[in-house]
């Protein structure tokens, strides 16, 4: 429902409150349109712009600055459904342009998994408000008393790991194989961050009458990704939980179960349910809920909506971390073993179908050893096995949004339109699902849209250079900066090279890694703030500087 008010006697919009006089409900945003039409001339209409989660920004206001009875026009509005208090309380609504329920699709059959209802506006508000309410009393237990806490929901994790596994595998489409390693994982980034937060955050006396302290920043938004939901859901959710905060998290819509699962263990574990809520819907749900009242926001997702994000919270500073996308590199120099390299390669690149922001999406092969790097990288990714992720042996899998593989045909037209040569896949799958077969492309100019924008797919374009500085060069020509890899057998030459590259994340004959032990944090496009390691932790408190004279 979109209301207008009518306001009599009033010139400003800042007299509305106090002057509302009639109440109309419209079903659409056309009727209210038709109505203003209408009413052209015996006012004057503003629309106020709609911010998600704010109350008044549903309404449109229509200013009559007329004394005495309402126009005619006025008159012939649908009949008043309700005769607001001074200050209307509206219900809560779902989202504009967010169905009232989620169908959760198996990308590997396109086939409706289930349909989960979304987190209306009003209820993210109500949701925000109780984790703000709660949050002290959570913060008040001893570090040791929340630490059991997730120690308990560690412990229920590992025991439900499998059914946790192919729950991700039917939603999101990631191999089984890989479904448990991430899960596996997970539980070892849940044991170090039990183990690490509670000294990065201890109080310090750093002089007689200088003392710093660590307070949690209060309720913590985080809206994650579906590539890794439990890596990306967890590296934010248990250090802020351990050091006190409340935490609302919205899973990606294509990982909505497994984030429910989540909570659903969290909750089990004795973390109170007002501490941490899901919020479950897509992008107008996550809009919404950065505009609620939240401290942080923690995002992971593209580059152009983690800007949208961030500008959002920027308005009212509230704080960001974005961990963006990437368009990582790798050099191929010519000392390597190139079966070695080729492998090392292909796993970097079409692991998790090369849906990770690290993913090696560039290849750099030096030209002396071109020819068997490339032949040997052919050979080992026309041997994956690409099948049902629910298969032991698959390795790759469906792509887990249907709307990349537009993305993927259009970045392939363009670079064979640019002189590139296709030497393997290189086209759809024909069959239920989003599938891509794995796909390697040489010789394609560096301004292509394959070498230059993310591809989040199974697909790989590989260049020729002459050596270290050419490919220093090329690999640092991009907008993004998460990771660069550099595969070669001398470990002072790879540091050298690495060590000029503008980029978060250095790897010397691996790729793709991630290691709650090292901060995670990309450059430029890739984002800002760090997670994981003990600046992951910082992130979830504010410091409180002491200066006592006594
Ligand atoms: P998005 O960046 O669009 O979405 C990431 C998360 O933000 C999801 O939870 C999404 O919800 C939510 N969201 C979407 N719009 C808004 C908004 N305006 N305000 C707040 N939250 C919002 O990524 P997609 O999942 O749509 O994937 C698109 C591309 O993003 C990929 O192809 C890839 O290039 C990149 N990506 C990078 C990731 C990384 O690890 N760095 C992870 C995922 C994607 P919902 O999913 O429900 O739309």
């Amino acid at each position: 429902m979109l209301g207008v008010l009518l306001l009599r006697g009033a010139q400003t919009p800042g007299e509305l409150k106090q002057r509302t006089e009639r109440w109309h409900s419209f079903r659409s945003l056309d009727d209210v349109e038709e109505a203003l039409a209408r009413l052209a001339g015996v006012g004057f209409a503003q629309r106020l712009e709609r911010r998600p989660g704010q109350k008044e920004a549903r309404w449109m206001q229509l200013l009559a600055p007329v004394d005495g009875a309402a126009p005619a026009a006025v008159a012939e509005l649908p009949p008043t459904v309700a005769e607001p208090a001074r200050e209307p309380a509206p219900e809560p609504e779902p989202v504009a342009a967010e169905p009232h329920s989620l169908e959760i699709r198996d990308p590997a059959t396109n086939r409706v998994v289930r349909s989960v209802a979304v987190t209306e506006v009003g209820e993210i508000e109500q949701k925000v408000a109780r984790a703000r309410a709660a949050q002290p009393a959570w913060a008040a237990r001893t570090y040791e008393a929340r630490a059991a806490t997730l120690r308990a929901f560690r412990d229920l994790l590992e025991h439900e790991a499998e059914e946790c596994a192919q729950l991700t595998t039917s939603e999101m489409g990631k191999p089984i194989r890989q479904a448990r390693n991430e899960v596996r994982a997970v539980l070892e980034r849940i044991d170090w961050n039990i183990e690490h937060a509670g000294a990065v955050v201890e109080a310090r006396t750093v002089s007689d009458n200088e003392r710093i302290t660590y307070e949690p920043v209060g309720v913590v938004a985080h809206i994650s990704a579906w590539n890794y939901p439990y890596f990306v859901g967890l590296n934010s959710i248990v250090p802020a939980l351990l050091v006190g905060n409340a935490v609302c998290y919205k899973p990606s819509e294509h990982a909505t179960l497994t984030g429910l699962r989540l909570v659903d263990l969290l909750h089990r574990a004795g973390v109170p349910v007002d501490v941490v809520h899901t919020i479950v819907g897509g992008g107008p749900t996550g809009a919404a809920l950065v505009e609620a009242d939240v401290d942080l926001v923690c995002f992971t997702g593209s580059y152009p909506t983690g800007r949208r994000v961030a500008r959002a919270a920027a308005e009212r500073l509230v704080r960001v971390q974005l961990e963006l996308g990437g368009k990582d590199a790798a050099y191929v120099a010519d000392d390597v073993d190139v079966e070695e390299a080729a492998l090392a390669v292909a796993e970097g690149a079409f692991y998790n179908g090369g849906q990770s922001c690290s993913a090696t999406e560039r290849v750099y092969a030096h030209e002396a050893v071109w020819d068997p790097f490339v032949a040997a990288l052919v050979d080992v990714v026309s041997a994956y096995r690409v099948g049902d992720p629910r298969d032991e042996g698959t390795d790759v899998g469906p792509l887990t949004r249907a709307e990349q593989l537009d993305v993927l045909d259009a970045q392939l037209a363009d670079a064979v339109d640019r002189g590139g040569k296709v030497l393997c896949g290189g086209e759809r799958i024909d069959r239920p699902g989003n599938w891509f077969a794995p796909t390697v492309v040489v010789d394609v100019p560096d301004d292509a849209a394959l070498m230059r924008d993310e591809s989040f797919g199974p697909v790989i374009g590989v260049a020729r250079v002459s050596g270290d500085d050419e490919a220093v060069a090329r690999m640092d020509d991009t907008e993004f900066g998460l990771g660069a890899a550099v595969f070669t057998s001398d470990q002072s030459r790879a540091e050298r090279v690495l060590g000029r590259l503008d980029v978060g994340n250095a790897y010397w004959n691996t790729a793709d890694r991630s290691c709650v032990r090292l901060p995670w944090a990309g450059r430029r496009h890739s984002g800002m703030g760090t997670s994981m390691s003990e600046s992951g932790v910082r992130a979830f408190v504010r410091e409180k500087a002491w200066h006592l004279f006594g």
